[in-house]
């Protein structure tokens, strides 16, 4: 466990630092969940492979003396062999919350036809941890997909809080799920090379994970981020999770229980995301912190464009465009840089003809998507581009001020932006 960690760090700080101070990183909190209990996936339908498959994971869960959180997708409970699965789950002192029923795809499925079935197993699910003395408190977004509109986000925040469920978020977005098939098929198959060979693309592709997410979350934060991982009720599992929870433990984290990791208000209420696609916690603050430095970005590039304008210098003003930006006005198309430069020399020779530029900006949008990762999963885009639409205006000492629109889009140039397009009206 942390054995090799206390002999290996005080020889190297000895070895390399004259006055080593021996002083262990405070192990990062994490929480373990497991999705779509009590068996992940079809492919495992004999009552006594689920049987076994169970035993395995509690087992691992047991012995790094994890409290998970396990979230029931009611249509996987087939019969009383799989509640005496979940029962076994609650004996071991896990938590279980609510998944849904179908695993229904929110972002394809209208609100009244989504709330339904979340409802149909939060009423099966409330029987049975009353019939044990526990109340439900947690649910998962199945898909992570929360809404791919502002009424369909809300509409199930207001039945989250209506319904006393609390959405539990994943930092550790991964696609643990999608090795199962395979491990399976070739344990079937008497292939134990081939099984092994998939066990190896599991692990690194979860540590992989892992430590992207954990990075970004702690970048984004400026501390260690507790952390919320994503993990499915397999066979794979059963076979694997006792080292993929050394690793963790060999990593600096700390297994903690639910009520700890959500002591974190970002964890506790996650960012609301518009999106038809489902990602992690820390996505979505990185998307969210994207898009404010990107709009910050391309407004000051206005403003750096105004104060060269009123400096009388026109090379600077020019400076923001991209070489080979396009200027649309109402006489035609003006191509590259030093073109725009000229058109602005000839229409405004002097200081006087040049007058005071301000721009109020009207709103600046940034574009970014959703792109799947090599791994498979989805994960937000950086900002490529904004565009931006404002009013400009010029003001005369000895005239009437003159008033018009601009459209413009920006695309990234070092650390700033640079306009390719500008249509000012
Ligand atoms: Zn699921």
């Amino acid at each position: 466990m942390r054995g090799r960690v206390f002999v290996l760090v005080p020889f190297l700080l000895l070895a390399l630092v004259p006055a080593p101070s021996a002083e262990e990183p405070t192990p990062r909190p994490l929480l373990v969940t497991v999705d779509d209990l009590p068996i992940a996936g079809g492919g495992h339908d004999d009552p006594e492979e689920r049987r076994r498959i169970t035993d395995g994971l509690l087992g691992h869960l047991k012995d790094h003396g994890i409290e998970a959180v396990g979230l029931v997708t009611w249509r996987n409970v087939r019969d009383a062999g799989d509640r005496a699965l979940l029962e076994q789950w609650l004996a071991a002192g896990h938590e279980l919350g609510n998944h849904s029923y179908g695993h229904p795809n929110y972002s394809t499925t209208p609100f009244e036809a989504y709330r339904e079935d979340m409802d149909r197993a939060r009423v099966e699910l409330e029987a049975l941890l009353g019939s044990h003395g526990h109340q439900l408190r947690f649910f998962r977004f199945p898909f992570l997909r929360e809404g791919d509109s502002p009424e369909k986000v809300a509409a199930m925040r207001a039945y989250l809080e209506e319904t006393g469920q609390q959405n539990l978020p994943v930092t550790l977005d991964n696609q643990d799920w999608s090795y199962d098939g395979p491990w399976t098929e070739a344990r079937r198959a008497g292939d134990a090379a081939g099984a092994a060979a998939v066990a190896e693309d599991y692990h690194a592709a979860l540590r992989i994970s892992i430590r992207h997410h954990e990075r970004r979350g702690d970048r984004l934060l400026g501390r260690t981020t507790p952390q919320i991982l994503l993990l499915h009720a397999n066979a794979i599992g059963a076979a694997e999770w006792g080292r993929l929870f050394e690793w963790l433990e060999q990593t600096g984290h700390r297994f903690a229980r639910a009520d700890e990791v959500l002591t974190e208000p970002l964890l506790a209420s996650p960012p609301a995301v518009v999106a038809p696609k489902g990602f992690g916690t820390w996505d979505r603050l990185w998307q969210q912190q994207g898009a404010e430095q990107a709009r910050e970005g391309a407004v000051s590039v206005l403003t750096t464009q105004a104060a060269a304008w009123n400096a009388g210098d026109l090379e600077a003003f020019c400076a923001v465009y991209a070489e080979d930006a396009s200027y649309v006005s109402s006489t035609g198309v003006t191509q590259g840089r030093p073109a725009i430069l000229e058109r602005y020399r000839e229409r405004y020779p002097d200081r006087a003809a040049m007058g005071t530029l301000s721009f109020e900006v009207l709103e600046a949008r940034p574009a970014a998507g959703v792109e799947v990762t090599m791994l498979g999963d989805a994960a937000p885009s950086r900002v490529h581009a904004v565009s931006v639409v404002a009013r400009w205006r010029l003001a005369y000492v000895d005239r009437d001020a003159a008033e018009g629109w601009t459209l413009l889009v920006l695309r990234r140039r070092g650390d700033g932006w640079e306009m390719v397009q500008d249509a000012s009206l």
